[in-house]
């Protein structure tokens, strides 16, 4: 028998006026999965929630959920809850009637609507504002009565089209942390909309890189920022070092690249061959990068020597920048050094595993 997902797009394409936003859409999503559509603005996030929603008709391809076709299905029999980045609470009903609403709709019982909403406030660690109005909520206050109202529902999937990009940065951290506790605690299928890097690492199950219409990755947190499939997804997720190069030497997947001053750059390439002569892009991240007082010596690394040119304290990590020949190169390490001064010389190092090669793109 085939497998049901909870969610489920098979080469969903849309265009508007001619512009294809989605290109080829396909992903396989399980219960109680979380799962982050994260890109650029304008990448197509919203339009494919908005298809999953029953907003939009896709022009071609296949949805699913929970192994239904959806095509012609209107969103209120989809099972869906959903929250936006407005806060899309009345504003004349209270917190217990904005919850509630959907509930009576439903016709449920007055006695269980009332032990339903008490739940689901709690859940949202609120239980002491049901009868405030919105206006007498704070921004994070009102986004979690949105997103019990949404629970109340107890939808198999939740929908989260960029909920927490109206709060200010520490509002969103904390209520990251709650959503993220939330998902633990009731496991509900979640598509979650971001151009937020940090959210979709913090949140995700697994994550959906998206450029232009086009996935770029789908892969774990940990995937997508350690193996980045593309030169897209290496350079919008995380900062990251961009040395160009021509390949001097090759030895099976081991490159020796030369900048245009002369440093040399040990790189490894995953399935790509290049050639000898080839013009390409190497990528280091940051934290790959060491940093020492004495020259390093090894066979696996590509060193350089440098200048200190600023320090910056950032809590936990500080973060370096090393004027190299030509170059400007960011190290952020953990522990500050006091050594690595401004104006002082220093050794970098980054080993060849850590540094992505790919055609040299202009
Ligand atoms: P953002 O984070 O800015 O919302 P997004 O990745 O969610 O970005 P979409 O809202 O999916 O992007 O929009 C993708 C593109 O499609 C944009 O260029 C947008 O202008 C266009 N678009 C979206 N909806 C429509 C529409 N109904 N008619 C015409 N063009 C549209």
């Amino acid at each position: 028998m085939e497998k049901k997902y909870d969610v489920e797009l098979r080469h969903i394409k849309k265009s508007f006026n001619g512009n294809t936003i989605v290109k080829d859409f396909s992903i396989q999503i399980e219960r109680g999965e979380f799962i982050s559509f994260l890109g650029p603005s304008g990448c197509g996030k919203t339009t494919t929630l908005n298809m999953i929603a029953g907003f939009l008709e896709a022009d071609e391809g296949e949805l699913l959920i929970k192994g239904r076709l959806m095509n012609g299905v209107p969103t209120y029999k989809r099972d869906l809850g959903m929250v936006f980045q407005t806060y899309s609470l009345f504003p004349h009903m209270t917190v217990f009637e904005n919850i509630a609403y959907g509930l009576k709709l439903r016709k449920l019982l007055k006695d269980e609507i009332a032990v339903r909403v008490k739940k689901v406030l709690e859940l949202v660690k609120l239980p002491q504002v049901q009868t405030r109005f919105p206006k007498q909520l704070s921004g994070g206050q009102r986004q979690r009565i949105a997103i019990a109202r949404a629970l109340v529902m107890e939808p198999s999937i939740l929908l989260l089209d960029e909920p927490l990009s109206n709060l200010d940065a520490k509002l969103r951290e904390e209520l990251r942390d709650e959503l993220k506790r939330l998902h633990k605690e009731i496991g509900v299928t979640t598509i979650f909309v971001t151009h937020d890097q940090e959210e979709a690492l913090s949140l995700s199950d697994r994550i959906v890189v998206l450029s232009h219409g086009n996935i770029e990755q789908i892969g774990s947190p940990s995937d997508i920022y350690h193996r980045p499939a593309t030169e897209f997804v290496h350079t919008f997720i995380g900062k990251t070092n961009r040395l160009d190069g021509t390949v001097k030497a090759l030895d099976g997947n081991d490159l020796t690249i030369q900048t245009e001053d002369g440093l040399s750059i040990k790189a490894r390439s995953k399935e790509k061959k290049f050639v000898s002569g080839e013009k390409v892009s190497t990528y280091m991240r940051p934290e790959t990068i060491q940093l020492t007082m004495d020259p390093v010596g090894s066979v696996d690394v590509t060193t350089f020597s440098g200048i200190v040119k600023l320090v910056t304290f950032l809590g936990p990590i500080t973060e370096y920048h090393i004027s190299v020949g030509k170059h400007e190169l960011i190290v952020r390490t953990q522990q500050p050094q006091r050594h690595f001064v401004e104006g002082a010389q220093v050794y970098g190092f980054c080993h060849t595993e850590d540094i992505m090669v790919v055609e040299e793109n202009f």
